[in-house]
């Protein structure tokens, strides 16, 4: 039995007082973040002149000076939780210590910018709570949250409910959100899991995400983007068409550019869909998924749109499949960002010179062999594990070195919750590296002895 953080989320079908009410508390939130960054800034210019003042950089301390002003400042300010306050702090303060740790880092890492000014209607808005009544009603289709009350969910909350009522599930906090137009809630959850790490499952799978599909496996099996229907587009046209009609700064481009957002985050949520199916399915039907690892400060701004979309799936991929994999026993292995996925012929192992992007066939100079560019890069994923156990096993061990060092350049919300780790030298039955099950660790294949290898 193991206890996992999970989020539970649910869209909302507020009422009209409710939504008004759920966008205040988002109000104050952004307001106490940009109060905190006002005074953050103006302290920081003190501190030019007099080495001594402080600059309010925790959240306590942040919290300490806004209770201070708050009546000054916000007299309203009691309409909202006092939760809506402390959430814009806390964010604050998260995006501070971002930033000093991003300037403190030796290795080049993600570029992080300085916190800016949150305007109203520019990107997500949110509001967490902590404390007070949060709960699942037992109707499964309402949720209580403090100062707003009772909501009805749009969806059963069947999930999470289940688990509460047979003791299983606490709930941590909840997040209101709202992107574009539903609202949602997000519930952090303390989850008793017990992992089924014996289950006569498939042993390595090998997955690839590919720019023309969403993913291929190692097996041959191809998971197909999700498409947008016909009616999607026609509509997505029609709006690109009306915004371009309407007047800057207008009521009506206002209304449009809202309906436009709302479509797009639709097809977000569709893919995200997508890919929670996926992993939870790999999780279950395989001991051993094999991602790529992507350097993610190291690929270029202005790449064609499709590669980023695809690079954001993998990522995605290999966070998901991290928790997931932690709930259903199995393990995920990373190969090494230097690895030739693609490149490589997965028959005879010979590593091509220069792949171009638009070659979707894969051609073997050597051996001859003819296959998708992203089936051959899922299978090459896949014998990397299968591999480096058997290499170890013919007391190479020391090439199958393990990376351990966490990648300069991942960003570090990605590798929270799991770490690399170095393998202990096999053998296991499978000729698999050994891992530990369950414990949600992420491993990194060192490449260089497959490359020899191969
Ligand atoms: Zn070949």
């Amino acid at each position: 039995m193991t206890t996992v953080h999970q989020a539970f989320r649910f869209a909302l079908d507020p009422t009209p007082t409710q939504s008004r009410h759920l966008r205040s508390h988002c109000g104050a939130a952004r307001f106490a973040f940009n109060w905190g960054l006002a005074r953050v800034k103006d302290r920081l210019d003190a501190r030019q002149a007099d080495e001594n003042s402080t600059v309010p950089w925790t959240l306590p301390a942040l919290r300490r000076e806004w209770n201070h002003v708050k009546q000054q400042v916000a007299p309203w300010w009691a309409e909202n939780s006092k939760e809506a306050y402390s959430s814009g702090l806390e964010a604050l303060a998260r995006a501070l210590r971002s930033w000093s740790r991003a300037r403190a880092a030796t290795t080049p890492g993600r570029r992080v910018g300085f916190p800016r000014f949150k305007r109203k209607g520019r990107g997500p808005e949110s509001c967490r709570f902590t404390t007070g009544p949060i709960r699942v009603e037992p109707d499964r289709h309402h949720v209580t949250l403090p100062r707003l009350g009772t909501i009805r969910t749009h969806e059963s909350t069947r999930k999470l409910a289940r688990r509460i009522e047979h003791g299983t599930a606490r709930i941590l906090s909840a997040t209101v959100s709202c992107r574009a137009d539903p609202w949602f809630v997000s519930f952090t959850v303390e989850v008793e899991r017990n992992p089924n790490v014996n289950g006569g499952r498939d042993a390595v799978v090998g997955v690839d995400a590919g720019v023309h599909h969403l993913a291929v496996l190692s097996t041959g099996e191809i998971i197909e983007n999700p498409r947008p229907g016909q009616s999607h587009l026609r509509k997505l046209k029609r709006l690109n068409r009306e915004l371009a009609r309407r007047r800057p700064g207008s009521r009506r481009r206002a209304v449009t550019r809202r309906r436009l957002a709302r479509l797009h985050s639709r097809a977000k949520y569709v893919r995200q869909d997508h890919l929670h199916k996926l992993t939870t399915r790999l999780a279950k039907q395989y001991d051993v998924v094999v991602v790529e690892q992507l350097n993610v400060a190291g690929m270029l701004r202005n790449r064609p749109l499709a590669r980023a979309v695809a690079d954001t799936s993998m990522a995605e991929l290999r966070r998901l499949l991290g928790y997931k994999t932690t709930w259903y026993g199995s393990r995920v292995f990373v190969a090494d960002p230097w690895f030739p996925s693609s490149k490589t012929c997965s028959a005879c192992g010979h590593v091509k010179a220069k792949l171009g992007l638009a070659e979707r066939l894969y051609v073997c100079d050597s051996c001859g062999l003819k296959a998708d560019r992203d089936l051959n890069a899922a299978r090459n994923l896949a014998q990397l594990a299968a591999g480096s156990g058997a290499e170890a096993q013919n007391a190479r061990g020391p090439d199958v070195s393990l990376s351990h060092a966490e990648q300069s350049g991942q960003k570090r919300e990605a590798s929270a919750g799991y770490s690399q780790m170095r393998l202990a030298p096999p053998p296991s039955n499978r000729g698999l590296p050994e891992s530990f099950p369950g414990t949600g660790r992420v491993t990194v294949l060192r490449l260089m002895a497959s490359q020899g290898g191969l």
